[in-house]
């Protein structure tokens, strides 16, 4: 299998993801000056968390971050790319917006991170309704909302990390529904003294829209959304608002993983106890091996960074922080763990596929994704079942579709960096 050469470039470490987990392996690999290359699809590093935009500003962690990967001449930044297919062993076709080509490399760490979990329920598909955090990057990205009314719903931190976000920013919150019940949540608060800075975050955030065993029923409106109907406890309220932001909880990112050969169990990357999946020199690290949030990720990313470059013994010394960031993910995902009551929420005529407008009941006679897929047209829109496949395994516990190259929409002359005998 041969490459156009021109189109070919090789680095001893590639990194997949530039969020907390992506950043923190580059700069532990960094000082023993191998070449590494560290790719994200979006325009800076910062992963999720730390998004830039108008109405964003990145905390000094990040910006320090920042500064120091840009200090390492052997760091190859490259922003706005994304990963269009596998090219053959330890081979990755890659493109931006100026050009596709061939990276080859030594070695490989993926800090895909992870993305919202979004369910269908009657409405879902309204103008003004979007995930949590989708809402959060909206408004971080320019988003007008000044005093509209907003309901967040869902589970997880991040509601509150998006309700404060929106009140910054001049939005009046007027519900946050967490699906999760009063004696999790406030078993999981109680725990929080363990690490002081959730803690004090988690004061900083709380919101007197608040509720507990809250979770969103149906979202009003004609053309768009006017107001939400949400289950708190027993009783159901209606709230009129301009917009409903739900998301439950994240699912990591793993698709890239699976099309490599890694092992995905319970819809994470598998790692081993220095970050490594199965393959030889393919390392996974942060939100892609399981959410449990930035501290997590960045001493994974760490580890996995220090591993990949032989510095076992340093990255052995890290282990006791990890150990202490993976109790607080635990902790996290068993309380905010979710409800079977939102495998309910979609009527017969509820889409589930948005792309491809396909409906709960064209799917919920079928036995399996595939099946599905064959007699509907499911998860062949742009989304390529990363949302409808997500939420079919929620609803009906079926395996996730395996992604299929091209991975994302890519230009022609980018697949033509393919040469003969090499296909996607
Ligand atoms: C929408 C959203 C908002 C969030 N907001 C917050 C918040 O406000 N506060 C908080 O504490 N936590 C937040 N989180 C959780 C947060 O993601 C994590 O705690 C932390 O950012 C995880 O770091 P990571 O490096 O593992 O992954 P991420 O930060 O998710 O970084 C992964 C990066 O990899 C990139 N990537 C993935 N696949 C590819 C590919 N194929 N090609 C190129 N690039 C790729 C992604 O674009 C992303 O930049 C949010 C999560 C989501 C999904």
């Amino acid at each position: 299998m041969t490459v156009n050469a021109t189109t070919n470039e090789h680095v001893d470490l590639l990194i997949i993801g530039a969020g907390p987990a992506g950043m923190a392996a580059a700069l532990a690999a960094a000082p023993r000056g191998l070449s590494i290359a560290l790719l994200d699809d979006n325009p800076l590093p910062g992963g999720q968390i730390w998004r830039d935009g108008p109405n964003a500003q990145v905390p000094k962690q990040a910006q320090d971050m920042r500064g120091r990967l840009q200090g390492f001449s052997n760091i190859r930044l490259h922003s706005g790319c994304k990963v269009v297919a596998l090219a053959g062993a330890k081979r990755l076709l890659l493109e931006d917006a100026e050009r596709g080509w061939v990276l080859s490399y030594d070695s490989l760490i993926l800090c895909t991170g992870a993305r919202e979990r979004l369910l269908p329920f009657p409405g879902w598909t309204l103008p003004g309704v979007t995930g949590a955090g989708g809402l959060q990057a909206l408004i971080k990205g320019g988003l007008q909302v000044k005093d509209e009314r907003i309901v967040i719903a869902g589970t997880g931190p991040l509601l509150l990390a998006s309700s404060a976000t929106a009140q910054k920013h001049g939005a009046e919150v007027v519900r946050v529904a967490e699906q999760a019940s009063l004696s999790a949540v406030a078993g999981f608060a109680a725990g929080l003294w363990r690490w002081p800075n959730k803690a004090i975050q988690a004061i900083t955030l709380a919101s007197a829209a608040y509720r507990t065993s809250a979770h969103v029923l149906t979202a009003l409106g004609t053309d768009r959304l006017e107001g939400v109907r949400i289950q708190v406890g027993d009783k159901i309220e209606e709230l009129a608002c301009e917009r409903l932001a739900c998301g439950f909880s994240l699912v990591p990112n793993v698709e890239i993983a699976q099309a490599l050969g890694c092992t995905v169990r319970d819809q994470a990357v598998v790692v081993d106890e220095w970050q490594a999946t199965r393959l030889p020199d393919h390392f996974a690290a942060g939100e892609c091996t399981g959410f449990g949030g930035s501290e997590l990720a960045l001493v994974e990313g760490r580890i996995a960074g220090l591993v990949a470059v032989g510095e076992r013994e340093t990255a052995r010394g890290l282990w006791a922080e990890r150990l202490r960031w993976q109790g607080f993910a635990d902790r996290l995902n068993t309380a905010f763990s979710l409800n079977p009551a939102l495998k309910t929420l979609a009527a017969p005529e509820t889409l589930v596929c948005r792309c491809e407008d396909v409906r709960y009941a064209d799917l919920a006679g079928h036995g399996s994704w595939t099946g599905a897929k064959l007699a509907t047209r499911c998860g062949m829109g742009a989304c390529q079942g990363r949302i409808c496949g997500t939420a079919a395994q929620t609803l009906f516990g079926w395996e996730p579709p395996l992604l299929r190259p091209p991975f994302s929409p890519a230009r022609i002359s980018t697949l033509a960096c393919l040469d003969e005998g090499e296909s996607v």
